[in-house]
């Protein structure tokens, strides 16, 4: 007997059904896997709602989790049932058991549980590519991170202030900002203020190398002016809707630039992948980046997950067990 939460029409959180699926073969390539816990991320609503497209419906979504490999397909070599592994990018997560690619997986270090492991896959890999590759972070430097009590947030302030940055985090209440505070981000704003001037103050005129931005069409043009000249904004994420600006804004801010990057490019390559993931446990294990495990739902209440997520109740990461 297998379930999955699958979307069969899109729409709000009680499109997501719990339903008897068959239990998959693995294919050439592929891992049968028995998961232990599965990963809440944003981009799970995108695809409830529509914004990201599935190949095919109904879809069962989700792109990360943890568990123990049940049997393997002809051609995987480097993993055997027993094995404890763990992904992120791979759609298909919400379910008791699955079948993932292998190049997609993970062995999962001794110190590190299931469901940590899940809480970070997507989340913590994203923050790595980010601090380290969209713009490498130098000591000494500020940035401004938006939904610093986030699962990406939480990992990306403690990943900038291990590095050395001075963060400068905005979260909507004074609850997350005492929490952002908690993870050593020098400056907790709130959504309320006005972050332009608060950033002027803070930098002393002399404004924002880069900006850390998930939160996408409210944020975006208050995210350009935090910006020195040709500062640079990192356009992570539409929680609040995707973003229809005009570029010529760019020139008028002062030639800034603008990136939309995916943790997909990023680990599209196999090698690529292994060292990401090597990179986020070193930093884990080490106790530089904590994982916040701070919500976890029974996979089948998936919808009320996606309602704490959307209606910004959620802190940290969130896991979601089979
Ligand atoms: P979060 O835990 O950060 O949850 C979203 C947060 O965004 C909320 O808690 C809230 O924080 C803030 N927010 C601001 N405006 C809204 C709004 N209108 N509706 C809902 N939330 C809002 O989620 P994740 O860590 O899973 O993801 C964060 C972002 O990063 C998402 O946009 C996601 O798509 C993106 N992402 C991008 C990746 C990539 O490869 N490019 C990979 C992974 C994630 P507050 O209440 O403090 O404002």
């Amino acid at each position: 007997m297998n379930h999955a939460i699958r979307v069969h029409e899109h729409g709000g959180p009680e499109k997501l059904i719990w339903e008897e699926v068959p239990k998959p073969d693995p294919k050439p390539g592929e891992v049968l896997l028995k998961q232990t816990a599965v990963g809440l991320n944003y981009i799970d609503v995108y695809f409830r709602t529509g914004l990201y497209k599935a190949p095919s419906m109904p879809v069962t979504i989700g792109m990360e989790g943890a568990g123990v490999v049940e049997a393997v397909g002809s051609g995987v070599i480097d993993l055997k049932p027993g094995d404890r592994v763990a992904y992120a990018g791979a759609l298909g997560a919400y379910a008791e058991a699955r079948v993932a690619p292998a190049e997609k997986l993970v062995k999962i270090p001794a110190g590190v549980t299931d469901s940590q492991a899940a809480a970070m896959m997507l989340q913590g890999m994203t923050a790595c590519f980010l601090v380290k590759q969209t713009y490498a972070l130098k000591k000494g430097e500020t940035i401004l991170v938006h939904a610093a009590a986030g699962g990406v947030g939480s990992i990306l302030v403690q990943w900038a202030k291990h590095i050395g940055v001075t963060v400068i985090g905005v979260v909507s209440t004074p609850e997350k900002a005492a929490l952002i505070k908690g993870l050593g981000a020098d400056h907790a704003l709130l959504t309320s203020d006005n972050i332009p001037a608060k950033v002027k103050e803070i930098t002393s005129g002399a404004m924002l190398p880069v900006v850390y931005d998930s939160v996408g069409k409210d944020t975006f043009l208050t995210s350009l002016d935090c910006l020195r000249p040709r500062g640079l904004m990192i356009s992570y994420g539409n929680a609040s809707g995707p973003v229809t600006t005009d570029l010529g804004i760019l020139a008028a801010k002062g030639s800034l630039y603008v990136t939309r990057p995916t943790l997909n490019t990023y680990t599209a390559k196999r090698e690529d992948l292994v060292a990401t993931a090597n990179d986020l446990f070193a930093v884990v294990q080490s106790g530089a980046v904590k994982i916040g495990v701070n919500q976890t739902f029974p996979l089948k209440d998936a919808a009320k997950a996606h309602t704490a997520l959307e209606s910004r109740q959620t802190t940290g990461s969130t896991v979601l067990i089979p």
